[in-house]
């Protein structure tokens, strides 16, 4: 068999079948698909291929799903932390968004974000903002595969002007995007508090006709959860069960404030939730009870939120953060395996956004979005268990390799598509802006 690349590594986690480790075998890659994984030695009498790539002491894994971010948010790293949710989005985020998004800003954000996600071997991300046309061009660029949320909320932004003009736009990004391979836009209510119900019933129907997700923040903190028994003398989550939303393609984000009738019921609805741990915890927003998810068979993905948030778009440091807290939560250090919050990292995530069949494993037939490992550094010896070592040792700064749909997009730690100088330029000039705009605030 001749094949486009072929990938031979130390180790290969599939992730499905879940826990497996494969020792010393490779991957064929052809026509952006993998085309085969077998063990190295078979793999160099019976493959030739174009590309061969060694990586002893790596180990490959699916290609990491971040399922909640904001990416262009990327530029308001740092600029405000050490906040409640509230403050920080009513006195620092929103007038700052008010003041700066644009499309450039967009694509800027963007840009540097993907940049910082193909680097910790990210491979797929679920975003949530403002212009999503202009994130998906750069998306395009950049060869990721993206989920575009298409936003709604019930103020008006430099994107859309009220619930029909967000609406609208949804549809006309939906068109523009139908039959890009790596590209899927997808509804993105922002939140219970910031969508009122006329234009939540509209979601409903259409994503019912369009067969798409729904993807949106629900029950982040205690504030929430009080503002919503006063304004609808309920819990967002039962507003949301008597509009219709929870369902199999219902994605809830966060979900930190949950009593045991409400797991039972979106266990029943088929809904996934969206563990986002470092934000939380940066937010001080409350514990996600992932265990207790888990063991109810809801599916539970992992994101970093916002860099804005995090402050990272980190998913080697997120899973590493969701397996501690998880134990945590629970008191159970039995809880949250290595294993099993990989496959929150990857599979799940996959699940998550209705894209299971394409990504989230390494499958023969699924396209080849891989990450590669580099275990053979002093940090992640002796080596007991490679998964172990991913999860709880390994930094991004490990992540050597990485291809989307079997293009190699990271090797040897360089992004092949982008420009490494050009980005931290372009991040320099948004620096001076923004510190230029917040003196000329403060004074
Ligand atoms: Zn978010």
């Amino acid at each position: 068999m001749h094949t486009d690349s072929l990938i031979h590594a130390s180790w290969i986690m599939p992730v499905e079948p879940a826990g497996q480790v494969l020792a010393e075998h490779a991957i064929a890659i052809h026509e952006g698909r993998i085309a085969a994984i077998l063990p190295s030695a078979q793999a160099r009498e019976q493959i030739s291929a174009s590309t061969v790539v060694e990586l002893p002491g790596h180990a490959l894994i699916p290609g990491l799903i971040n399922a909640h971010t904001h990416t262009p948010m990327s530029l308001f790293r740092g600029m405000a932390d050490d906040l409640p949710l509230m403050d920080w989005l009513n006195q620092h985020i929103w007038p700052a968004e008010k003041r700066w998004i644009s499309p450039e800003f967009v694509a800027d954000g963007s840009r540097l974000a993907m940049a910082e996600m193909i680097r910790s071997g990210t491979t797929c991300f679920n975003d949530m903002y403002f212009f999503p046309d202009v994130t998906g061009q750069v998306a395009q660029e950049a060869g990721m595969r993206a989920v575009l949320g298409m936003i709604l909320i019930d103020f008006p932004s430099a994107w859309a002007a009220d619930a029909e003009d967000y609406l609208n736009k949804a549809l006309e990004l939906h068109d523009q995007y139908r039959n890009e391979p790596l590209i899927r836009a997808i509804f993105a209510p922002h939140a219970p508090y910031s969508v009122s119900d006329a234009p939540l019933r509209k979601v409903r129907t259409l994503a019912n006709e369009l067969e798409l997700p729904i993807h949106m923040h629900v029950h982040e903190t205690v504030d929430e959860i009080n503002q919503s028994r006063k304004n609808f003398g309920q819990r967002p989550l039962g507003r949301l069960e008597a509009l219709g939303l929870p369902g199999p393609d219902f994605i809830a984000v966060h979900m930190t404030q949950l009593d045991d009738d409400e797991i039972e019921a979106l266990a029943a609805s088929g809904s996934h939730v969206v563990h986002c741990p470092e934000s939380n915890l940066k937010l001080a927003s409350g514990f996600c009870p992932v265990a207790k998810l888990l063991d109810a068979g809801v599916n539970v993905a992992l994101g970093t939120d916002g860099a804005a948030s995090n402050n990272d778009l980190d998913m080697l440091g997120e899973m590493r953060s969701a397996a501690l807290l998880g134990k945590g939560v629970a008191q159970d250090p039995e809880a949250l395996p290595a294993a099993q919050v990989l496959a929150m990292a990857t599979i799940n995530g996959a699940r998550a956004l209705g894209l299971e069949e394409q990504t989230g494993s390494l499958r023969v037939g699924k396209a080849a979005d891989i990450t590669a490992i580099d275990l053979e550094q002093l940090e992640t010896r002796p080596l007991f268990d490679p998964v172990s070592q991913i999860v709880y040792a390994a930094g991004r700064e490990q992540v050597s390799n990485v291809w989307i749909n079997g293009c190699h997009l990271l090797r040897e730690r360089k992004l092949v598509r982008m420009d490494h100088a050009q980005l931290l330029a372009n991040a320099g000039q948004w620096q001076e802006k923004l510190i230029e705009w917040r003196q000329s605030q403060a004074s």
